[in-house]
């Protein structure tokens, strides 16, 4: 198939182009690089021994995005993974936040729909579920998230479920993805924050690499077995490969899978495993909770397992040794 990625040189857009590639698929990639750098094309080759195609276009910018599609008439599919992905940002930049996340949501369904490509692979978030018990299931009513990035992802499935249902040949398949960590084993692809991370594994990273003095574990007081709060963690590959399922299956109108692998872990358990398995100290102390995280959250993965054919097989171990890999080997 011939699929077009948008944000493909982003951390999890980068590792579902290796797997594309791997799959036999051939991948036109879309980044405006706002928050990742033309390298990783680099090491998509290094790794795969094929360069994709690359656009350096803004999806919100409709005429540009225009001539990716003039050049390309025949894309089976498209993955939308470009946009803006930091919450604590979200909320004080919400304009640029729905501005990005909507408008590049819409611009490219309508490119889609102007070209006949009627495969949507929509690049979502749990974060949709809001505050409500686990396991997580596709079939629960959605609550209302904490954020605009919450919301932005919220509002871009409504639209795309829209788009579904007035154009009965265009197909959407949202992914809700978990907690996405590691990076690829050989080291060339991970995750590669701007400034200082907001999300605990690249922050427990540069913790393990002496560039920040200690890890904040933000509450030890929540209803959960170590009192530190519990995510479902789902190695960036695992994840990558659930696109490659999920663009590959025949469908019509709107499926909703969630990726991840159904298993909470805690930060307690995640700073753990890094300091044990990479044999590193790990220098933590115990904050106060951050505004607006919930105690605990994790999948039901038995739809995307029964469906897809995908489950996540990479373990915290594999999660934990590729992330501090990266941080290494890569020569970022
Ligand atoms: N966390 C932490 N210290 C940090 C960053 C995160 O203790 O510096 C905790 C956070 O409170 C949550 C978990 O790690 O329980 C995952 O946070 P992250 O920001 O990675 O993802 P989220 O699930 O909030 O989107």
């Amino acid at each position: 198939m011939k699929i077009l990625v948008t944000g493909g040189l982003g951390f999890i857009g980068s590792h579902t182009c290796v797997e594309l590639i791997s799959n036999q698929h051939q991948v036109v990639i879309v980044d405006n690089l706002v928050n990742s750098k033309p390298e990783v094309l680099d090491r998509i080759e290094k790794i795969t021994g094929v360069r994709p195609v690359f656009f350096p276009v803004d999806v919100t910018e409709a005429l540009a995005l225009e001539s990716v599609f003039a050049a390309h008439p025949h894309f089976d599919g498209v993955i939308h993974f470009a946009g803006l992905k930091a919450v604590g940002e979200s909320v004080e930049k919400p304009i640029a936040y729905y501005y990005n996340n909507l408008v590049s949501t819409m611009v490219l369904a309508e490119a889609c729909l102007s070209h006949h490509v009627n495969r949507f692979i929509f690049s979502s978030s749990a974060t949709v579920y809001g505050d409500q018990p686990s396991p997580y299931r596709e079939d629960m009513d959605l609550k209302t998230t904490s954020n605009p990035y919450g919301e932005t992802k919220a509002v871009s499935e409504r639209i795309l479920s829209d788009v579904a249902k007035a154009n009965p040949d265009f197909s959407a398949t949202l992914l809700r993805y978990f907690n996405p960590v590691g990076a690829h084993p050989s080291g060339l692809l991970g995750e590669d924050p701007n400034g200082i991370p907001n999300n605990l594994m690249p922050f427990v990273s540069k913790v393990a690499r002496r560039e920040l003095p200690k890890l904040k574990i933000f509450g030890n007081d929540y209803p959960t077995p170590d009192g530190t709060g519990v995510r479902d963690y789902i190695h960036v590959v695992d994840l990558a490969k659930g696109h490659v399922k999920a663009v590959e299956k025949r469908t019509s109108g709107v499926s909703i899978y969630n990726l991840g692998t159904g298993k909470g872990i805690s930060v307690m358990e995640i700073v753990k495993a890094y300091a044990s398995v990479n044999d590193i100290d790990i220098p933590y102390e115990i904050a106060p909770r951050r505004s607006g995280d919930l105690a605990s959250y994790y999948a039901d993965a038995t739809k995307a397992k029964d469906e897809l054919g995908w489950e996540a097989e990479l373990t915290l171990a594999d999660m934990v040794r590729d992330a501090y890999h990266f941080e290494t080997v890569s020569g970022k």
